[in-house]
């Protein structure tokens, strides 16, 4: 096969497209026949109309996961019926990985070379080591002593719902439902609304490889309708959101106006990362540059930061300059293109916003234009700031673009000082050659993942998720299936 834009082009104008409400094992209309658009942001062109759920279509798919789960067809199955059904899932989605790539890369721009090489061989991994944990998993047994046996079993919640965004589309769905489904739950997934196409196919795929009727449904559709649908729901049993920290706090919010659901947050990062004068400033260079203009800089702990020592200044401002100009985006499905356009116009107008706001207080050292192809705005230059206050928009908002915030420090009290000036506490890196430094930095730093000499260390072997007003919840790892288990104490004398 060759890989050729050519070939993506064609393999792309040949794809149909899942565009229903899948509930219950099969794609329906949203109950009033309501759709609406995803558009392609590298063209600007509308690239599908998609069913848009609302609250009597959630109401559907809960029933649906609630007549599942009762059922016991899959939360009675046995480990090894789970595993086996989840490890042919991990393999569609490898068999299937042009397809999903496009998907994912038409929905959001990502460019093919990503799609291919991380998101979707990302989604089948994280699957598989979740799918081949869940017969690992022992219960307790409590030293009662006596005629007593005290069993502390974990047990499915029951029906999880499931809230997305769209950096990751199918990458961000995997980590909550691999695990969910892996312990036995129903789920009801709600894709974000610019990224619904990889979600569906999924869902298809999984009953491909024998999940049962309405052990996992889809419902797209949008934040305030299918979204809130969701998270005010009376039947659902625990929620897990990865999104804004605005939307998370809504999710806090619906959990207390409904049946008090557990709510798990994954939410925005504004993550910082520290160059002391005795690390490698080349390797921290070039992943600094990988770090902020990755995925576009549409990452949660992307680091968007870049703390220096001042003694460095100049040379790393040098670096980052070069790096960031030999970067421009370009056609996503162009195997060649290492950056793509943003996921919208609107997104692109606001991240171009924070590049205007940002010429008025900072330094622009490289970039800092929007491009418009075509239809489309959203193309936006790999950008770099430097001499950025403390109090600016640049060093405290989370942009989620390709925009990058030079600070310098005077000594490692002032650098964790500005590292943790910030609301969010998801991720840190911190590059040094003196290991003593290292580890007590990465003590006083406020985030859930600190990377020493790399950026954004990241496996299914290791949790996921923030500190402070990033969220509290933790994906992957063996830790992620506690949040979708209950322990159950069950206690027989004899
Ligand atoms: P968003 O919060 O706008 O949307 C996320 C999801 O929530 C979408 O499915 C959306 O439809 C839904 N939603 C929006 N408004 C809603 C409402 N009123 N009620 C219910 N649901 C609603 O976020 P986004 O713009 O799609 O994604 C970007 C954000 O996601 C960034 O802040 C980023 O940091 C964060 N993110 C966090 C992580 C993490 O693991 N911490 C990972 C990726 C992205």
């Amino acid at each position: 096969m060759s890989r050729t834009v050519e070939h993506f082009t064609t393999a792309a104008a040949a794809l149909s497209f899942r565009t229903g409400c899948w509930i219950d094992g099969r794609f329906l209309p949203a109950h009033d026949n309501a759709r609406f658009e995803t558009i392609n942001p590298a063209t600007g062109e509308v690239l599908a109309d998609i069913a848009r759920g609302k609250a009597a279509d959630i109401d559907l798919a809960v029933a649906s996961g609630r007549k599942a789960f009762r059922s016991r067809v899959w939360s009675g199955m046995t480990p090894a019926g789970r595993k086996t059904i989840l490890l042919r899932l991990a393999q569609l989605l490898r068999d299937h990985l042009e397809e999903m790539a496009l998907l994912d890369t038409l929905d959001v721009g990502k460019p093919i070379a990503d799609t291919l090489s991380i998101d979707v061989p990302g989604a089948a991994d994280i699957l598989q080591w979740h799918a081949e944990a869940l017969d690992k998993i022992y219960d307790e047994i409590a030293p009662t002593g006596g005629r007593d046996l005290a069993m502390i079993r974990k047990v499915p919640l029951g029906v999880i719902g499931v809230v997305v965004p769209w950096n990751f589309p199918l990458d961000l769905a995997i980590w909550k439902i691999a695990p969910a489904l892996a312990v036995g739950n129903s789920v009801v997934l709600k894709p974000a609304e610019q990224s619904p196409l990889s979600a569906l196919r999924l869902a298809e795929l999984a009953a491909e490889a024998g999940l049962p009727e309405g052990v996992l449904n889809v419902v797209p559709g949008l934040g305030h309708e299918a979204g809130q649908a969701l998270g005010l729901h009376q039947d659902v049993d625990c929620l897990a959101f990865t999104g804004s920290t605005e939307t998370g706090k809504r999710f806090l919010r619906y959990a207390g106006e409904s049946n008090l659901k557990p709510v798990w947050l994954e939410t925005g990062g504004k993550s910082p990362s520290l160059v002391f004068p005795d690390a490698d400033l080349e390797a921290a260079a070039e992943k600094a540059a990988w770090g902020i203009f990755f995925n576009q800089g549409q990452i949660c702990s992307a680091n968007s930061r870049l703390l220096v020592h001042e003694s460095l200044a100049e040379d790393m401002i040098a670096r980052l300059k070069s790096k960031a100009e030999a970067l421009a985006p370009g056609n996503p499905l162009d195997p060649a293109t290492l950056l793509g356009p943003m996921v919208s116009n609107e997104h692109a107008d606001r991240v171009a916003g924070f590049i205007q706001s940002g010429r008025e207080h900072a330094h622009l050292v490289a970039g800092g234009s929007q491009i418009s192809v075509g239809r489309s705005r959203a193309y936006v230059q790999p950008t770099v700031f430097a001499n950025v206050p403390s109090d600016c928009l640049l060093a405290r908002e989370e942009i989620f673009g390709p925009v990058l915030a030079i600070q310098t420090f005077k000594d490692e009290d002032h650098a964790v000082a500005l590292a943790n000036d910030t609301v969010y506490g998801l991720a840190a890196s911190l590059w040094t050659r003196d290991l003593g430094r290292a580890l007590s930095l990465s003590e006083r730093l406020e985030a859930g993942t600190i990377s020493v000499n790399t950026v954004d260390a990241l496996s299914p072997m290791t949790p996921f998720g923030g500190l402070k007003q990033s969220g509290y919840g933790r994906d992957l790892s063996l830790h992620s299936f506690d949040k979708y288990t209950a322990l159950k104490t069950i206690w027989v004398k004899y």
